[in-house]
């Protein structure tokens, strides 16, 4: 197949609010990569943080850069080994680059590489017709896993990797923040055999859509309401055994420390940004365990993946928008206006 040498790409072209749609290179791949067709992709809100060009964008993005890290496609080059990669393959990709050399890397915790490249943050990522993506990094698709799907793994892997960092088989597990990564982590602690998952969030919309996500798992408003009730109605009454941040909010961390029960562990995944503030009194007198979660686990978080969806769990109502990729504005829109689970892109 004749590969073409330009292609369509979504680009943080300028540095000012908005993303663009333009003609760049197809790129090359270098030795050990492999080049994508890309055939879906899935928005982050990493992404919608770019686009709007916020105080973290304007610290960490280079102008121009094609933006984006979720996705699946097709392998179409590899240049050297592929590793048990072929062309034709379709893939979806862990979005941390790794370098392979330090200390951990050489120690079988790539996760925690101190040395990591974010795809689509810290180098061109794959908004793209064509993506270069390190071989390493791929992941094979199972045909029995949706396409849909597959484009989400990255985000249901930072989900996966927090709602199983501690046993939750028999569990209380409270996880506060219900987007889209929160909803999937309450529904993976769930479908792993939690006693019972409790979501929340101040946005009913949010909490609406995690019901058909996760059947079975408590959603309570927490403006609205008190969870000090829900906790007294199910039985929970020594607090929680595993909670899980994904607000990002120091209101989602307050209400998280509080309510842990006595020797409870606390995986911390939402990005609070400067000046949150933790009851340390309360992590001490309440010995608590707490772990903070970067990316996943390479590759046993995908492996996980791979397990949950092929054992029957659910996931596609968290995918609630399918556009094509020229309509990437109405996406973002969909994004900031937070009535919306995972916003689909086409390629195709
Ligand atoms: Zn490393």
């Amino acid at each position: 197949m004749k590969l073409p040498t330009k292609m369509k790409a979504l680009i943080k072209k300028e540095a000012k609010p908005g993303i663009w749609l333009e003609e760049v290179s197809v790129p090359k791949p270098p030795y050990g990569w492999a080049l994508i067709k890309i055939k879906k992709t899935a928005i982050c809100g990493t992404d919608l943080h770019i686009y709007k060009w916020d105080e973290w964008s304007q610290r960490n993005i280079k102008t121009p850069m094609v933006v984006g890290h979720e996705f699946m496609g097709e392998i179409v080059e590899i240049n050297g080994g592929g590793n048990g990669f072929k062309v034709g393959d379709k893939v979806t990709a862990e979005g941390h680059v790794v370098c392979g050399q330090c200390q951990n890397c050489r120690c079988e915790r790539q996760h925690l590489c101190p040395n990591t490249k974010g795809i689509g943050v810290s180098m061109q990522g794959i908004f793209a017709e064509y993506a270069i993506v390190p071989v390493y990094n791929l992941w094979k698709c199972d045909p029995s896993i949706s396409d849909d799907l597959y484009s989400i793994f990255d985000p249901f892997g930072n989900a996966v990797h927090t709602a199983l960092s501690f046993p939750v088989v028999a569990k209380n597990v409270l996880v506060t923040g219900a987007g889209p990564i929160g909803i999937m982590a309450a529904a993976v602690a769930k479908f792993a055999g939690a006693k019972n998952v409790v979501l929340t969030n101040t946005s009913d919309w949010r909490l609406e859509l995690s019901k058909k996500v996760c059947p079975g798992v408590l959603t309570i408003n927490t403006k609205t309401h008190n969870i000090e009730d829900l906790m007294k109605k199910h039985g929970i009454d020594n607090g929680f055994d595993v909670g899980l941040e994904m607000s990002g909010a120091q209101s989602g961390l307050n209400l998280l420390v509080k309510n842990m029960m006595m020797g409870g562990s606390v995986a911390l995944l939402g990005l609070f940004g400067e000046g949150a503030t933790i009851d340390w009194d309360k992590v001490i007198f309440g010995a608590l365990n707490i772990k903070g979660i970067y990316g996943r686990e390479m590759f046993s978080t995908w492996q996980q993946m791979d397990s949950l969806l092929r054992a029957g769990m659910n996931l596609d109502p968290i995918i609630t928008d399918r556009l094509h990729y020229t309509e990437f504005q109405k996406g973002f829109e969909l994004m900031e206006s937070k009535k919306c689970g995972k916003v689909i892109l086409s390629w195709d």
